[in-house]
């Protein structure tokens, strides 16, 4: 029975599929923290939900006060590829950004040794400076409907763009 819910468990089945970069024991367990700050063991049955809310109402202000920074300021600009990093402080709020920005940092890093054409567009084969055995694929596909796809898939299970994806912008001079 298990084996046949894979799909829902099994990590390689996951691998691509939205998660906002934890797993499903991450969020409870974060939540679970999260929460019992505000109780504490002798805490009375009726005391136990207005405490309850409490923890969401400050989880709420956080929220919002991540989208009123994200809208109302604008982060230190730090890398030399300043267009795209700009346009990811526009999309993305500070705390996201944060991690944005490493990706971003980290592509400087990376190399590649040769670019193919294949699968309808242009294959990079990437590797880490110093270890110069491609690791990982990136595609780029030009044109009207304009994608790159990386096998990492990062991005398709945080949503974040992974520092392939911004070195195969930086390769193109995409803005
Ligand atoms: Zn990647």
């Amino acid at each position: 029975m298990m084996y046949a819910k894979r799909d829902s468990w099994a990590e390689s089945c996951l691998r691509g599929k939205f998660f906002g970069g934890k797993c499903t024991i991450q969020r409870v367990e974060s939540m679970n923290k999260y929460v019992k700050d505000y109780l504490r063991k002798d805490i009375k049955l009726f005391e136990c939900i207005p405490a309850i809310d409490r923890a969401m109402l400050r989880l709420r202000n956080t929220t919002t006060k991540d989208g009123f920074n994200a809208k109302y300021s604008t982060p230190v600009l730090k890398t030399a590829l300043t267009k795209l990093e700009q346009q990811a402080s526009l999309i993305y709020t500070h705390r996201c950004f944060i991690l944005v920005h490493h990706e971003i940092e980290s592509c400087s890093a990376l190399t590649h040794d040769k670019v193919m054409y294949n699968f309808g567009g242009r294959v990079y084969l990437l590797s880490k400076y110093g270890e110069p055995h491609g690791n990982w694929t990136c595609v780029y596909h030009g044109g009207e409907n304009m994608r790159i796809e990386c096998g990492c898939q990062k991005y398709e299970s945080e949503r974040i763009p992974c520092c392939h994806l911004f070195y195969v912008m930086k390769c193109e001079h995409l803005t």
